[in-house]
């Protein structure tokens, strides 16, 4: 196994590995550890190319240490990508992977991601114990990520002054978080359309909750209070953005935002947009409560994602008082936590 250490200027660590006799290649991006040890999936994806693979986990990397640091939990930012075909994905590999994270002593902890399972996890700690989200641990994060997006719904519809009874929510995509959310709401007397590719999940939901079907063609221009994005990425964008006939987007769905510049967009139309990355923090506020040296607590877990809705609302509160986007704010929050710790520390 070869391993060679990349100089990245803003990045704590980034070291790539090759290993001629399983196949893996793979690097591991270490963006920050000011809050704890760096946390963050295992991307498995043919990459066209080196450079390609680089930028994702580069970009990947520093997105964790946001989400983590603006979550309110310890832990820092990190990503792998591994450079392989899915259909090439071999427990030697895996393995071999295990010992490249071991290299690294702790100070990054992969899960799965894209491509990688909480199976695929179980034969990479045959190798490392740094490793999280196993089929041992909770398991589906899903229903975590569903209670932090209805509570930011629910502070949504604070400031616009909705009650939840009052409330109309279109949820795209009814998998695992928006079923979730689509019962939760329901309870709530809350109004739900929703829509989804699988019409069989569909009819189940609108049967078992009263939700309204939709088709997926009309999600996007459909009235609505809340428009919640929970299927697929890049679907705030320069079509759709002008069309939506919502007050609000929040979402599960992760990279919403098809490029920053939506973030405007939206602020311009005086859409209140809740950034995708805290909206759905619930899943890896969990691994950190799963944890946790003390031991799992759930009611500390599910409060965590509670207060997810606490900071969408000094973000909402923030963007008017600065005058700027939504995002900006949150990025700012972020940044606040993650570097005052370094000052706390090196002080
Ligand atoms: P999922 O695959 O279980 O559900 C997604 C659903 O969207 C599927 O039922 C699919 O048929 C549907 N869909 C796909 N394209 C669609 C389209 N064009 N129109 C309507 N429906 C469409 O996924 P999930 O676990 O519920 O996650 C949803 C999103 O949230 C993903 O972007 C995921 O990355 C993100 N996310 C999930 C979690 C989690 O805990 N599961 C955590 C953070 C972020």
């Amino acid at each position: 196994m070869h391993i060679e250490e990349l100089k990245i200027d803003g990045y704590e660590k980034v070291v790539r590995c090759e290993d001629p006799a399983t196949g893996l290649k793979a690097i591991i991006a270490v963006h920050n550890t000011n809050l704890g040890p760096a946390v963050g999936g295992t991307r498995l994806f043919p990459y066209a190319s080196e450079d390609a693979a680089l930028t994702d986990v580069l970009r990947l990397s520093r997105g964790m240490t946001y989400k983590s640091s603006l979550a309110g939990i310890n832990f820092g930012g990190g990503k792998s990508v591994i450079i392989a075909d899915p259909k090439d994905k071999s427990p030697e590999m895996l393995k071999a992977f295990g010992r490249f994270v071991n290299t690294l002593g702790g100070l990054y902890i992969c899960a799965e991601d894209v491509n990688t399972s909480p199976s695929d996890m179980e034969i990479v700690y045959t190798e490392t114990r740094h490793v999280a989200g196993l089929n041992k641990d909770g398991g589906d994060p899903s229903p975590f990520t569903a209670l932090g997006v209805v509570e930011s719904i629910k502070a949504t519809a604070a400031k616009l002054d909705l009650p939840m009874s009052e409330l109309s929510v279109a949820i795209q995509g009814v998998g695992h978080v928006g079923w979730y959310m689509t019962v939760m709401l329901r309870e709530m007397g809350t109004t739900v359309y929703i829509t989804d590719l699988r019409t069989d999940l569909v009819d189940e939901l609108a049967a078992k909750t009263g939700a309204i079907a939709i088709k997926p063609d009309e999600i996007m221009t459909w009235e609505c209070d809340i428009l919640a994005p929970c299927a697929m990425g890049a679907t705030l964008n320069d079509e759709t953005i002008p069309a939506l006939k919502c007050k609000a987007v929040v979402g599960c769905a992760n990279n919403q935002l098809a490029d920053l510049k939506h973030a405007k967009m939206l602020h311009e139309r005086g859409i209140l947009y809740g950034p995708d990355y805290l909206v759905n923090a619930g899943g890896i506020i969990n691994v950190f409560y799963e944890r946790k040296p003390e031991g799992y607590v759930e009611s500390a877990s599910k409060q965590a994602c509670r207060d997810i809705a606490k900071t969408l609302t000094n973000i909402f509160e923030m963007s008017e008082r600065k005058s700027m986007t939504t995002a900006e704010a949150a990025d700012r929050i972020a940044e606040q936590r993650f570097l005052a710790h370094r000052v706390q520390m090196v002080g």
